[in-house]
């Protein structure tokens, strides 16, 4: 225990404030299971973290963990093993940075937030509160779109800068830190959870042997979450530190929950009796895809959505949230479809659908067929006008509800093409990912996720309104109680009433 005697150097210090600003704000020290007038220690195999209250009123409270680590401790190997044991004797940055130490700090002081338990005041755990994160020093080796991708997809505000290499020679350029906060209302579980996994992503470089057991807490910790997240593959890459078969696995795990399981996988999900253990799921999931090679959810609805386009006989189409340009890309297969147009809101989703076309490498007269164009779908834009066919695939779900509004005369009274398919999940369907908790949506980003019956009334009203016919298909195999996993609306305009596009 000499260690704890030992004066602490400002620069191996870690810190963390989190600020809850919902009165009483108070309510975070029964959540933290830590009292706000108490200032406490807890030894950890690297250094000490203590947990104090800088302020704690009705109104703000904000609980500060600081972590000492103990670089001397740490390069002779006192520590828990390090990879090959060492940590580069001296030459590293693990004391002076919030990184994979705050991370095993957090799940160490924080346990029992982490879990979601709370035994005084249990109805407080399900609570979004106003939280604010602020990590002073956090070690980020990626670009910075990179930590705005990890967190902004959570629904975190985020402010974020870079530290420079030195303070005094500004000249010097910049570190790999930065000062980071986050604010968004969330449990505090859930702002825990995201830190827990999120800081050692963006450290990449953990300082512990990375194991079966982190692949096991990835996914506890990253349960309500991960399986939604845009960026989840390199996050399981990097958390398990590159080590490739820990992170497959991983994603054929978190596949489960997400729609671009195969579909063989759900029906033995849905269809087994005895809840399967997780590592069953994940041997189920590799043995039926290497066996019958299933159609993932995405590739049947894209080629659903293809049929329905060749039946039509459309030669335009307008992808409306093309997103990563899956579906144009097999779009420019098709030698009938003379013009094709991707739309979305997202840059970095456009660059990575320009990537998958090798924009820059079709030769010119395929090349003269397609665009990629950036803009939103609750704004008329000519752009968008005079198409046969538009599709929008998986994008209702994203729009506020309050602007689905917008969204329908922006389509069916200005585009106004022939053809309209419409896909969206079928909530219903829900109960059949085992690892999706009850009443969560499919993705973070979703606003909403309708039943059957509500988007057959939408897809309903909308056709009477702007004058177009409608029928509805399942996508996917259907349930026999609950449906298929997503649901297609295919509009057609009334040849009287279509007029001109
Ligand atoms: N259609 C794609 C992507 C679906 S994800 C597919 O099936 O794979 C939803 C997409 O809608 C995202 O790319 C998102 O950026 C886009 N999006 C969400 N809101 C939008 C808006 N208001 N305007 C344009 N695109 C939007």
């Amino acid at each position: 225990m000499k260690r704890r005697q030992r004066k602490p150097k400002k620069e191996n210090q870690m810190l963390l404030t989190l600020t809850n600003t919902q009165p009483p704000a108070t309510d975070l020290g029964f959540l933290l299971y830590k009292h706000p007038q108490n200032v406490r220690q807890y030894p950890l195999s690297f250094g000490i973290a203590h947990v104090f209250y800088p302020e704690a009123d009705e109104a703000r409270c904000t609980v500060c963990l600081l972590v000492d680590v103990d670089p001397i401790d740490l390069v002779r190997g006192k520590a828990t093993a390090i990879g090959g044991g060492l940590l580069g004797q001296y030459v590293n940055d693990r004391p002076y940075a919030a990184s994979s130490f705050l991370s095993v700090a957090l799940g160490r002081v924080f346990a029992t937030a982490l879990s979601g338990r709370c035994a005084d005041h249990p109805e407080l755990v399900s609570r979004p509160l106003p939280l604010v994160a602020h990590l002073p020093v956090v070690a980020a080796r990626a670009d910075e779109g990179f930590v705005t991708a990890l967190f902004e997809p959570l629904g975190y505000h985020i402010e974020m800068q870079r530290l420079p290499l030195d303070a005094h020679f500004p000249d010097w350029g910049h570190s790999p830190y930065v000062a980071l906060t986050l604010s968004g209302t969330v449990t505090v579980k859930t702002l825990l959870s995201h830190l827990y996994v999120l800081l050692p992503v963006l450290d990449n470089a953990k300082h512990y042997w990375v194991g079966q057991d982190e692949l096991e807490k990835l996914l506890r910790h990253g349960a309500d979450w991960l399986a939604g997240h845009p960026e989840k593959a390199r996050i399981a890459r990097r958390y398990l530190r590159h080590k490739w078969s820990l992170a497959r696995e991983a994603l054929a795990r978190l596949e489960v929950v997400e729609d671009e399981v195969p579909e063989s996988v759900t029906e033995t999900a849905a269809t087994t009796e005895t809840a399967a253990t997780d590592s069953e799921m994940a041997s189920i999931t590799v043995e039926e895809a290497a066996v019958e090679a299933p159609l993932s959810l995405n590739e049947t609805r894209i080629r659903t959505v293809l049929a329905e386009l060749a039946a039509a006989g459309v030669q335009t189409v307008v992808d409306l949230g093309c997103g990563d340009g899956k579906l144009l890309s097999r779009l420019l297969k098709e030698k009938y479809l003379t013009r094709l147009v991707g739309l979305d809101v997202s840059v970095r989703a456009l660059e990575i659908a320009a990537d998958r076309l090798q924009l820059e490498r079709l030769p010119p007269r395929v090349r003269e067929r397609i665009q990629l164009l950036h803009g939103g779908l609750t704004y008329r834009d000519a752009r968008i006008e005079g198409f046969d066919a538009a599709t929008a695939i998986e994008v209702i779900e994203h729009l506020d509800e309050n602007r689905l509004a917008a969204f329908e005369r922006v389509l069916f009274q200005c585009a106004r093409p022939g053809v309209v398919i419409v896909t969206t999940p079928n909530v219903e369907y829900n109960v059949n990912y085992p690892f999706l908790p009850t009443g969560q949506l499919r993705h973070p980003d979703h606003r909403f996720e309708w039943t059957r019956a509500e988007f057959e009334s939408w897809g309903q009203r909308v056709a009477a309104i702007f004058g177009y016919a409608v029928r509805f298909e399942p996508v996917g195999t259907v349930d026999p109680t609950v449906g298929p996993p997503t649901q297609m609306a295919v509009f057609t305009r009334d040849v009287e009433q279509g007029g001109e596009a």
